[in-house]
Order: structure tokens, then C-alpha cells, then sequence
């Protein structure tokens, strides 16, 4: 059996999750994978219960797992507690404690939303770019100093740091994701001003050299960022560190046109994590009209990179595909002309169309 812990958190993560889950023992019963689920609390709703927004038990239960698919976090109720007993104080647990050292996250410009991009059309048709992302170095883990008086003056910093291993595990990840997509690798560093950038480069030069049939290139950041709204078509997979990653994702998040859509993967040395790009959304949360696909999608991609079993996510995909194809949508993409559907009427869509 392959056991997945479901951890479905605050807000609308609660709806959205149960979405996935019924997707999933859909998919398992034509697939035959085996599937087992079993559910923890994290976030607001871990510390309503627990006085904490992530257990020791609730982390211990996902590093035994097989996988973790995860809602989202967070709520004005919580808002004001201590940082940390804060819901986010969950992800960075999880982040930690599962070693979850790359983010997935991949923007895919459906051709029967295109006209919801802010750009245009013809620009970015047929884009299918996958962010790599270094999620536990860098600048943001790196030494810091909040502040402190030089020369009479107050000044702050941060340093950025990565050593050789750290960025042959991410390098290797991104060549290996390459390999099972079109082949093309973009580095993105700032090798022209930074050191840590430039012993970036070098390794990733050293990692590229074991795959052979991978094409690869290397952008400065500030390039990549305006290319990313000139061209998006010309990457496939791009591999960053973790500020530029940080940045350069929620840009290229917004090429697809809604935030509802997009899932994410955060690969771990024990156990690795799934979930969509958008938050709890008290906004809607309770009222049966969120957007599950960006779960479901992740739960796809759970298939694909923890079970291996591309057969299994492949056909989740295509379900969506037919589902937006056939003109459904639910509320967050929905134009004049199109069939309104909610969160569970949707679902049923797409597990009948798998
Ligand atoms: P959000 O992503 O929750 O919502 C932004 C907007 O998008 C809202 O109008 C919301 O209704 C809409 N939206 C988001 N997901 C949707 C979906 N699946 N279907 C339809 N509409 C959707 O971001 P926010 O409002 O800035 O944050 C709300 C809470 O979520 C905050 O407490 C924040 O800290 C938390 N948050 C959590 C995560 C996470 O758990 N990974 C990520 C981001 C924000």
C-alpha cells in the first residue's frame, strides 16, 4: 500500500482537499496503485486542537508517509497570535522537518483560458515552463544582522551562501525533471555580480556535463524576468536559487491566468509535498465554490514524482483538460458563455472523466 497523508488545514483547504481525494481513489480504482489515506491537522485548525500549528505526531506521520498532499494555511482569526503559533509556522515545520529542498512549480497556459492572461494571446499559447526552485539555502537561511550601527549609522544584511552539494541536489533534480519532459534546462543566477552566483554557474556546468541529452542555458536573473513576459514558450524547465525562485514563480504564476490552477510540488529527502499555489482564501472558504484543480493537479503530480506512476497523473491532466474543454468552470474563471459549476459538481466532472 502507498500511503498518502492528507493534511488539509484552514479555509477552503478543507473542501479543496476532499476534492483531490475523491480524484485519487477514482484514479486508484482504474489504476490499481494501492492508495491509503489518512489525515492530519495543521495550521489554524492544528491549533485550535492542539495549541500548536503543526504536532510533533502530525510531522511524524508525514516523514513515514509515501506522500503528503496539503490544503492551505491560514485565517484572520490567527492572524494576531504569536509568530510562532502562527498557521504559516506549519509549512515552514513541514518545509524543515521533510528536508523539502526543491520546489516544483509549473505554469501551463490552457489553451481554453488564454483569454484570461494579462498577456497577449500569441505571446503565451502553448507555454509549458517548469520552476525549479532551492528551497532551504541561500539568502533567506544565510547569517543576518536586523541592525547595527557602522560608522554611526544603522544598517541591516543578509548573506547568501550555498555550497557545492547544495546546489548539485537541485542542479540533478531539474536535469532528471528535464529528461521526462522536452530536455531543456535554464539556469537562472546574477553570476555577473554575485560569487555565490558564479560557483552557481560552474556547478551546474559540472552536473549538466552527466546529462548529455539535456540543452542547457543560462540567463542572468533580470533577463529571465523580462523574458519570462516576452517568450514564455522558450523554457522548459528553469532551475534558480531560492530568492530568485521565490520571485521568479509568482510571476510566471500569473501567465496561466488563474491562481486556482496551479499546483506545486516541494520534493524532500524523506517525504515530499503537494499542494496549490493559493492560500486558504477565507474570502470563499465554506461556500462550495472553490477551485479544486490546482489540488487535484498537485495530487497528479504527487502520482507522478513520489509513486512514479505517469500513467496515473497523465490521466488526471487529461481529465481537466476535457473538463475545461467541455466548457465547466468554476466561478474564479468563469466567463459569459461557459457552464458554472461548484467545487463538488466539478469534481464529479473530472473523476467522470477520467
Ligand atoms: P489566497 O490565495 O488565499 O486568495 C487570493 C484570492 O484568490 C482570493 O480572492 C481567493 O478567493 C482567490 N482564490 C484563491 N484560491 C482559490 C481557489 N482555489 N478557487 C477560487 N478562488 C481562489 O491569498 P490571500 O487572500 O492573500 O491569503 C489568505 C490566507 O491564506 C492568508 O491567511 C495567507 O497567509 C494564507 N496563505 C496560505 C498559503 C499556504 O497555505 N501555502 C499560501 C498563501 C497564502
Amino acid at each position: 500500500m502507498k500511503k498518502i497523508i492528507v493534511i488539509p488545514g484552514d479555509g477552503i483547504g478543507q473542501e479543496i482537499t476532499a476534492s483531490a481525494v475523491k480524484v485519487l481513489k477514482k484514479v486508484d480504482e482504474k489504476f490499481n496503485i494501492g492508495l491509503e489515506f489518512d489525515y492530519r491537522d495543521a495550521g489554524g485548525t492544528s491549533y485550535e486542537k492542539f495549541g500548536t500549528p503543526l504536532t510533533d505526531e502530525a510531522l511524524d506521520a508525514c516523514k513515514k508517509a509515501d506522500g503528503v498532499l496539503f490544503g492551505a494555511v491560514g485565517g484572520k482569526k490567527w492572524d494576531s497570535l504569536p509568530v510562532h503559533l502562527r498557521p504559516e509556522k506549519a509549512i515552514f515545520g513541514l518545509r524543515k522537518g521533510l528536508g523539502l529542498f526543491a520546489n516544483l512549480r509549473p505554469t501551463k497556459v490552457y489553451p481554453e483560458l488564454i483569454n484570461s492572461s494579462p498577456l497577449k494571446p500569441e505571446l503565451v499559447g502553448g507555454s509549458d515552463l517548469l520552476i525549479v526552485r532551492e528551497l532551504v539555502g541561500g539568502i533567506y537561511f544565510g547569517p543576518r544582522c536586523e541592525s547595527e550601527l557602522k560608522d554611526g549609522v544603522e544598517q541591516a544584511w543578509d548573506t547568501e551562501i550555498y555550497s557545492v552539494p547544495e546546489i548539485e541536489r537541485i542542479t540533478k533534480l531539474a536535469f532528471e525533471t528535464a529528461k521526462i519532459r522536452r530536455g531543456k534546462v535554464t539556469s537562472v543566477d546574477k553570476a555577473n555580480v554575485l560569487a555565490a552566483s558564479r560557483l552557481w554557474r560552474k556547478v551546474v556546468n559540472d552536473v549538466a556535463k552527466n546529462f548529455p541529452d539535456v540543452e542547457l542555458s543560462h540567463l542572468y536573473v533580470d533577463n529571465a524576468a523580462m523574458q519570462l513576459v516576452l517568450n514564455p514558450k522558450q523554457f522548459d524547465v528553469i532551475v534558480t536559487n531560492n530568492i530568485f525562485g521565490d520571485i521568479l514563480s509568482d510571476e510566471a504564476s500569473v501567465i496561466g491566468g488563474s491562481i486556482g490552477l496551479m499546483p506545486s510540488a516541494s520534493i524532500g529527502e524523506l517525504t515530499s509535498l503537494y499542494e496549490p499555489i493559493h492560500g486558504s482564501a477565507p474570502d470563499i472558504a465554506g461556500k462550495g465554490i472553490a477551485n479544486p484543480m490546482g489540488t487535484i493537479l498537485s495530487a497528479a503530480m504527487l502520482l507522478r514524482y513520489s509513486l512514479n506512476r505517469d500513467d496515473a497523473a497523465q490521466a488526471i491532466e487529461n481529465a481537466i483538460d476535457k473538463t475545461l474543454a467541455d466548457g465547466y468552470r468554476t466561478a474564479d474563471i468563469f466567463t459569459d458563455g461557459f457552464k458554472r459549476v461548484g467545487t463538488d459538481e466539478v469534481t464529479e466532472i473530472i473523476c467522470n472523466n477520467l
